[in-house]
Formats: C-alpha cells, structure tokens, sequence
C-alpha cells in the first residue's frame, strides 16, 4: 500500500473535528489499525479524546511535539489522524511526510488561517505536499454567508492585530465570519 497525506483546513467550527472523525470511525469499521493525535495545549472539551463542538469524539494521545508521534507508531499502525494541526512545530510537517512516505495514510485537522487572516503555522506547508485538501466553512455569524475566517472578539469587541495570543483579565471568544464582516484592526 502506498501512503498520503490528507488535509481538512477552514475556520473554527467549519466542521473539521468532526469530518477528521468521520473518516477514523470509517477507518476503524474497515479494521485498519488507527492512531490519533492532538497537541496538549489543545484542552478543549477533554485530554483524552478529540471533540467536536457538536460533541462527538475520537480516543487520542496528547503529544507535546510531533516527533513524540512516532514513538506511538507500531508495525501495524494503518491510519494516523492528527487534529489541531496548526498549534504544532515546523516539523510535524516532515513527520506526516515520513509516514505518508512509510505507506501510511495521514489525515490532518487544523486552521489554515489565524484570527488575522494570516496563515497559521505549519498548515500552509502541510497543504502544499498533502494529496488531497478540503476546504470546508462554517456559516458567518453576521450575514449567514459561508466563513472563511475566524472572528477573534475580546470582551465582545473585534481583536486588534497586534494583539497578544493571550490577555490577562479578558474575556475572549471566536466566531466564524465570512470576508466582510471579518474585522482585524490594525494598531495605529
Ligand atoms: P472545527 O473543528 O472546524 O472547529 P467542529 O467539528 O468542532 O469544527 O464543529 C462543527 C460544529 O460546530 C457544527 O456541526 C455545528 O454544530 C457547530 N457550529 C457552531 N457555530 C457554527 C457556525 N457559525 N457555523 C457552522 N457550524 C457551527
């Protein structure tokens, strides 16, 4: 068997976790021999498991660096999936070639894009040697038109650009925003 990378980007809540898990369960049904990740700073929801925001979940390891991914690889591992790609190094981006090159088949999760609309950490790379790539949306919260993006609002206001990842005392949260009504001020 040959291997590949696929790769599902899109702003939070396009669906991502929950495609990602869609094709694990299809994965572990078929009795292939699958293994999941996701970065420990990712606790959303739960350590054990991916999550979607819709709530369904797949068992996974929390690996502090991807490299730590292939202590966990066994002669039998068939499917490797990794969600919240982005949060990881540089060289998750080798890992999942190295696998892909061994006959595996890797299926990445992550955003493509951060709440700047810039694009976020290793994905770009990931997207560029991946076989197949899907794209998906979610809805924008202010029109109902398909999001691309990721609204960063702090205490209910649009995030600045230069601001930091995090602030103390602040309240933040995320909404997905198509083009037009995602706001990212630029610092005078
Ligand atoms: P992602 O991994 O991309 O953040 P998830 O798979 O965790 O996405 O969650 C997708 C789910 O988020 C949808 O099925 C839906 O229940 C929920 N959701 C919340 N807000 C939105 C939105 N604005 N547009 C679409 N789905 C949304």
């Amino acid at each position: 068997h040959h291997g590949c990378i696929e790769v599902i980007v899109g702003p939070m809540y396009s669906g991502k976790s929950e495609e990602l898990i869609r094709r694990l369960k299809r994965a572990e049904i078929a009795r292939q021999n699958v293994l999941v990740f996701k970065p420990a700073i990712d606790n959303r929801y739960c350590v054990e498991n991916v999550v979607s925001h819709s709530g369904v979940r797949f068992k996974a390891h929390r690996i502090n660096k991807a490299s730590d991914i292939l202590t966990y690889i066994e002669e039998d591992t068939q499917v490797v999936g990794i969600d919240e790609v982005q949060f990881f190094e540089e060289e998750v981006v080798e890992i999942a070639r190295t696998l892909a090159d061994r006959g595996l088949r890797v299926i990445a999760a992550g955003l493509d894009m951060d709440f700047r609309g810039e694009p976020f950490g290793p994905t770009p790379k990931l997207m560029a040697i991946a076989e197949f790539v899907d794209k998906l949306t979610a809805i924008c919260m202010i029109c109902g038109d398909p999001a691309h993006r990721t609204q960063r609002l702090i205490n209910g206001s649009p995030a600045s650009y230069d601001d930091p990842t995090i602030l103390v005392g602040a309240t933040e949260s995320y909404e997905a925003r198509c083009r037009l009504h995602h706001q990212v001020p630029k610092h005078l």
